[in-house]
């Protein structure tokens, strides 16, 4: 059990992205010291948004450059930190060029690094790391071969590979190094949030990530004519960043934490967008399987990807992150109304 002291600085990796965005933001609210990283110092477009959001905060906002890939690079920034929340790494389910370069030695590597300079510095107690649902399970269908039929913490992606889910298999190889690495040694404790797919509104007006990207892609007509069928985990980036929170100042939480709100398809997904914002061309139907295993190749899918994961409904139980965290979640719809309105606020979805 550490308990961390909330005058000292908190380390959170990544603040550019839109999970670590809302991380920093909460931390900034409460009036916490916070330290984060970003790749490069010079692109200060990309961290515009956290410099403002410190700006109206009680909290003071320091930012450094780090590389997952530069050994020692989060050094500087963690020195005096007792708490690091560990969120960057690659996320990208298409467009994969070189697996192993892209994803798995960023996220591999990058969780070394980080973690050979929380041993190398005194000050740090706990690691919060941002994990995965992918490091639970691989494919949809291996929730056939799950006891009771339902994934808790106690499950691995056993399915997953460089060549075949390539983004679920670098959380899975991080999200293990990490529980190795802090079974070395006695100074630090880690816990894990392993969230589903995260939507919900984002603080910086980018576009590149994942999450960002399939709003836009809906709303676009792109899938018009179906979307794949089957149930998925979906939660509210606002309850994922509060998860790290909770998980960094509880004492006696520990362990992984199934970080999922609902279950939910992607037509589900369509229809909530659709209450609010009937005029854009949502789909109204699920392709047939058949037909996306014919198609896949176009759409940017391998066949095995569509054979073991459309049409299979995921479940997840939440119940430890509700009991150790005290966690609870928003309304799907909620969620999904206001990260849409966000995208045509700031310009990012046209208006119609
Ligand atoms: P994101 O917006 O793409 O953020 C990824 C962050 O990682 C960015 O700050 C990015 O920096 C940083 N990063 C990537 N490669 C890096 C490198 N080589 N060196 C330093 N920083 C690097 O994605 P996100 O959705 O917020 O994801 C954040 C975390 O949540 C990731 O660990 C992801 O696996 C996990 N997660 C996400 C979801 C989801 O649905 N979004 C679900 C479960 C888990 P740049 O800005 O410089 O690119």
């Amino acid at each position: 059990m550490n308990i961390i002291d909330r005058s000292k600085p908190v380390l959170v990796t990544g603040g550019t992205g839109y999970l670590a965005s809302w991380i920093v933001k909460q931390l900034l609210d409460q009036g916490l010291e916070v330290r984060t990283t970003v790749r490069s110092l010079a692109q200060k477009d990309k961290y515009a948004h956290l410099t403002a959001l410190a700006v109206k905060s009680k909290g003071v906002l320091q930012f450094f450059e780090a590389d997952l890939l530069r050994k020692g690079s989060f050094a500087e920034a963690m020195a005096g930190c007792e708490l690091v929340i560990h969120t960057a790494s690659p996320f990208k389910i298409s467009g994969i060029k070189d697996a192993q370069k892209d994803l798995v030695e960023p996220a591999l590597e990058g969780t070394r690094n980080v973690l050979e300079s929380v041993n190398a510095t005194e000050s740090v107690k706990r690691v919060v790391l941002t994990s995965s649902i992918v490091a639970v399970f691989g494919d949809a269908a291996d929730i056939r071969k799950t006891e009771g039929g339902v994934f808790t913490e106690a499950h691995w992606n056993f399915s997953s590979s460089a060549g075949h889910q390539p983004y679920s298999y670098s959380k899975t190889v991080a999200e293990k190094l990490a529980w190795s690495m802090v079974g070395e040694q006695s100074r630090w404790d880690l816990l894990t949030i392993n969230p589903g797919l995260i939507m919900g509104p984002s603080l910086s007006k980018r576009t590149d990530s994942t999450s960002i990207d399939l709003m836009v892609q809906l709303a676009s007509g792109k899938f018009k004519t179906g979307v794949p069928s089957g149930a998925m985990s979906f939660v509210d980036v606002r309850d994922v960043a509060q998860a790290h929170i909770r998980a960094g100042f509880t004492p006696a939480a520990s362990g992984r934490h199934i970080c999922s709100a609902h279950e939910k398809s992607f037509l589900d997904l369509a229809n909530a967008i659709r209450a609010g914002y009937p005029q854009y061309p949502l789909p109204k139907s699920f392709v047939p399987k058949w037909l996306f295993l014919l198609i896949a190749p176009l759409a940017g899918f391998t066949r095995k990807y569509v054979r073991l994961n459309v049409g299979y409904d995921v479940r997840l139980d939440n119940s430890y992150i509700r009991r150790d965290l005290g966690m609870d979640f928003r309304p799907f719809e909620q969620t999904i109304t206001e990260h849409f309105q966000q995208l045509l606020d700031d310009g990012i979805i046209k208006k119609r």
